[in-house]
């Protein structure tokens, strides 16, 4: 690059310095709308999606997942390279300031002379250095990137060391919202009547580089040429909310009413050669569910698709959902993962299908996309169809409301037939429904243990679960409130038959209400401490029935043994249901911040 002379095309990265001084003195949207269109007036043709990509603080459209993010050291070391300084300066005055970009600025600045060899920053220079800081692997390479960054900051003026830096590190942060891109480049290249085109072009390519460079080359009817495409995402269309099941019905007519999970939302690119998974936020998660990605492959063999799902884990003992934090926190190294894929499997509800084999269908009917859809996956362990229920009837709407909550499912999700896949879009042609049934569990409980399900898998010759009672005092008898599966080591788990042998009886014990049959009953003598993650409304279980909703009953949510066995404490004193449904009520009152709320009702006989 040096010693070139500046084409005419080549344009000055302190234009860019420039603008993004100004974006930063802002924060109207206007305002820095009138800025950015400025700038991309005067932009080469050819340059255009560099600098939207530099101006997103980026090189690269995000779902590449390629990262600029330098470690910090590094970036210091190159600034100390750059002027002279002792790291441990820079180090310190990082500490002070937070911001690399300032502590460059002011460093450069007090550089006496410039190199002798300095030259103007030219946008392709700065791009291309920062692109192959971004990319440079392997041995040798953090001395490279070093040596790419000084290089840049030896040419560049304190200003410009700003921007540079920050980039650099990941952390450009102007406060530029990818809309407000949208907007300038409509208003640079279209007319405000025709933004809309332009942002549908970058909900279906999440790329505004490219919708930048198809605008600056052929005006709108670029635009044309930006489809769906394998392996690139497409911004997710998203749920509108009504509070009841009669307004969304109401409003949709007949609606096909789907399960709505609790998990993270996955697009799935499934083509012959390989399988790319997407995160709401467009970030490629492929590596962090190697299990989603083994069971597409069985599920959708030979053919080309996009499709969009939940992935929820699923506790392979009671069959039930599990929380999603034990998915949440799997980042990190390959190992780590592969353990975590084994030890809490994921699997994936698909809802929509977006493209196949070549063919954009999200411009078809939901009926349409969802029949598709049922003819294109096998449905696996790992790879199911979201449940769905097509009605217009509220009372029918209502009962499979009901199974849903029973399944572990968090509500519904109703979809107009008609609607088309709106990318990136919120409207009511999805509607959400949830009922906050639920209060946040902060202390632990201690449930007795009425009857356990068989183990599955490596749990074979064990249980897989305990059901769990709390007591009711009044009736004295024991009601169900939710199966027990996690916290158990495994010298626990495999002792759990020894421990019970004597209190196994041949049927539901005449002490103990249950709607659901365990494979094995016991006498409710043993009580185990219990964390929960909330409590929750559930009709399968008959703890509090009637209390809350008619024929449902109060269930612990995500349950987990805590280690402890209660010994000391005899099945009668185990928390209550009373207490459980003032727990519930509490918590309730305390989400809605009503006076007088009980977060620890009084005489909660765990309270120690
Ligand atoms: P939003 O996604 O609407 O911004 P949010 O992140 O708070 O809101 P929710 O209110 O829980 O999420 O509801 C929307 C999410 O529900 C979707 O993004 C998707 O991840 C999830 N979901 C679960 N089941 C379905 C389904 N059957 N169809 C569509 N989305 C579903």
């Amino acid at each position: 690059m040096r010693g070139r002379t500046l084409a005419a095309h080549d344009m000055r990265y302190a234009a860019l310095a420039d603008a993004y001084e100004r974006l930063e003195a802002t924060t109207k949207r206007l305002e820095m709308t009138d800025v950015l269109v400025a700038l991309l007036r005067v932009v080469p043709r050819e340059q255009i999606d560099r600098v939207v990509y530099l101006t997103q603080g980026r090189v690269f459209p995000d779902y590449a997942g390629i990262e600029l993010g330098l470690a910090e050291k590094l970036a210091i070391r190159g600034i100390a390279l750059a002027t002279g300084r002792p790291d441990a300066e820079i180090t310190s005055l990082w500490k002070a300031s937070g911001d690399l970009g300032a502590v460059a600025e002011a460093e450069l600045a007090k550089r006496t002379q410039t190199t002798l060899s300095s030259e103007p920053l030219t946008v392709a220079r700065v791009y291309e250095n920062l692109k192959e800081i971004a990319t440079a692997a392997g041995t040798g390479s953090q001395e490279r990137k070093l040596r790419l960054f000084a290089d840049l900051l030896n040419d560049a003026s304190p200003r410009e060391a700003r921007y540079i830096a920050r980039t650099v590190v990941g952390k450009m942060r102007l406060g530029v919202a990818d809309m407000t891109i949208v907007d300038a480049l409509a208003a640079t290249f279209a007319t405000k009547e025709e933004r809309d085109r332009v942002e549908r072009a970058y909900n279906v390519s999440s790329d505004l580089g490219e919708v930048a460079k198809a605008l600056a080359a052929e005006g709108l009817a670029g635009l044309a040429g930006i489809r769906l495409r394998l392996g690139r995402p497409l911004r997710s269309m998203l749920a509108e909310r009504l509070e009841t099941l009669e307004e969304i019905l109401e409003r949709l007519g007949t609606a096909a009413l789907e399960y709505k999970y609790d998990g993270l939302r996955v697009q799935a690119h499934v083509g012959r050669d390989g399988i790319e998974l997407f995160s709401r936020q467009l970030e490629r998660i492929t590596g962090q569910f190697p299990e989603i990605v083994d069971a597409l492959r069985t599920a959708v063999p030979g053919r080309e698709a996009i499709l969009e799902g939940e992935a929820v884990p699923v506790d392979a003992n009671t069959g039930e959902f599990l929380p999603f934090q034990e998915v949440s926190r799997r980042r990190g190294r390959k190992t780590d993962v592969e353990r975590m894929a084994r030890e809490f499997p994921v699997s994936l509800f698909a809802f929509d299908c977006l493209l196949l084999d070549g063919e954009d269908l999200t411009t078809r009917p939901y009926a349409d996309r969802r029949k598709t859809l049922e003819g294109l996956v096998r449905e696996t362990d790992g790879v199911r169809l979201a449940t769905v229920r097509t009605t217009a009837d509220p009372r029918e709407a209502e009962a499979f409301f009901d199974k849903a909550l029973q399944a572990g499912c968090e509500g519904l999700m109703a979809k107009s037939l008609t609607s088309t896949y709106e990318a990136g879009a919120r409207g009511f042609q999805w509607i959400k429904f949830k009922r906050e049934y639920s209060a946040a569990l902060s202390d632990t409980i201690d449930l007795v243990a009425v009857g356990a399900f068989a183990g599955r898998g490596k749990r074979a010759g064990t249980y897989g679960a305990l059901l769990m009672a709390a007591y009711d005092a009044r009736a004295d008898v024991f009601r169900t409130t939710c199966k027990l599966g996690t916290g158990f080591s495994d010298e626990v788990l495999f002792g759990l038959p020894e421990r019970f042998k004597d209190l196994l009886v041949p049927h539901a014990h005449a002490r103990v209400d249950a709607t659901l049959t365990p494979d094995v009953w016991f006498e409710p003598r043993l009580v185990l401490e219990v964390r929960g993650a909330e409590i929750t409304v559930s009709p399968v279980h008959t703890c509090a029935r009637d209390a809350v909703r008619p024929g449902a009953g109060l269930a612990v949510r995500f349950p987990r043994f805590t280690g402890r066995w209660r010994d000391d404490k005899r099945a009668e004193d185990a928390t209550t249901q009373d207490e459980l449904l003032a727990m519930y009520r509490g918590q309730q009152k305390a989400v809605r911040g009503e006076p007088g709320s009980a977060a620890r009702p009084e005489g909660r006989s765990q309270d120690r």
